[in-house]
């Protein structure tokens, strides 16, 4: 059976800075995308290098001033929209949506409801899918990563490292996530799903629709909106997650709050902005204050 086509190539084109020219896509019959906009015949979309980037089977669609290009390829019901760019060997499907100023790119595969957003970045061998939500400045790259689930990566959250799988995990501010190592996710129990995790700096801090410092969640624990069950297992594994999981993680300087050495072989740790050091065993292990606490 002959597939009917849903778009062609417009003569509207446009050459990028990599020197590649892309064409605006006209579309050649109406539908109604996944996400319920109507496309109708004759309108124009977003663009697209070649006919190859863009399926005419399903309702995917390319919109606004997206680009996909290379060998990137849009199917399924995937919507690409905004100034968002899809690019190198990335596949877009499902009812996956790229939207804002989302770079896609590398071996990245977008897939089920996933919605990668913001100024978001994902490339390098990276798989998202299920409900997981990329957005803010968050990097996700990494070979053999899998994010899923309703995992959140958002604020200037960076993913690297090679497979490992982040599902119920949310993720703000400057996260840092090479590793399995690198966060924790409790619950849901009463309802209540955290995730601890680390940032570029060594901090902990606990996010779950947002994120604060181990103390902030002190304060909002105590105001007894969590039973004593949950209360009892989060100060657990945090105490575990602080002694074992970063066992090899020290605290930002106590002086300047400028980064450390981490150099698994020395016996000092020294601070790379202000120089004052001291040795392994007396420099605080990990930094469990907010940031407006360490200011003197
Ligand atoms: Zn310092």
């Amino acid at each position: 059976m002959k597939i009917m086509k849903k778009f062609k190539i417009s003569s509207i084109n446009y050459t990028n800075p990599d020197d590649v020219t892309l064409y605006r896509i006209c579309a050649v019959s109406s539908f109604v995308t996944a996400s319920g906009d109507r496309v109708s015949k004759g309108e124009f979309g977003g663009w697209i290098e070649k006919e190859s980037n863009l399926s005419q089977e399903g309702n995917c669609w390319v919109f606004d001033d997206a680009k996909v290009f290379g060998d990137a390829f849009v199917r399924g019901d995937a919507i690409v929209k905004g100034n968002a760019k899809v690019f190198g060997s990335a596949e877009i499907k499902d009812n996956a949506v790229i939207s804002g100023n989302a770079d896609i790119f590398g071996v990245a595969r977008i897939y089920q409801n996933a919605q990668v957003c913001g100024l978001a970045k994902v490339f390098g061998s990276v798989l998202i899918k299920g409900n997981a939500l990329i957005t803010g400045r968050a990097k996700v790259r990494g070979d053999g990563v899998i994010i899923g689930g309703n995992a959140i990566l958002s604020g200037d959250t960076e993913t690297y490292g090679s497979k490992f799988q982040i599902y119920e995990s949310v993720f703000f501010e400057d996260a840092i996530v090479k590793s399995i190592d690198d966060f924790f996710s409790l619950g849901p129990i009463d309802g209540l799903s955290i995730t601890l995790f680390r940032t570029a700096n060594n901090e902990i801090r606990i996010g779950e629709f947002a994120t604060c410092s181990y103390y902030d969640f002190e304060k909002f624990m105590s105001l007894g909106k969590m039973s004593p069950l949950f209360k009892e297992i989060f100060q657990k594994v945090y105490s575990v997650f602080v002694e074992y999981v970063l066992q090899d993680i020290f605290a930002p300087c106590p002086i300047c709050r400028g980064r450390v050495n981490n150099d698994p072989d020395a016996s000092t740790i020294h601070c790379l902005h202000c120089g004052c050091s001291a040795p392994k065993e007396s420099w605080r292990k990990i930094a469990v204050l907010s940031k407006k606490d360490f200011m003197v």
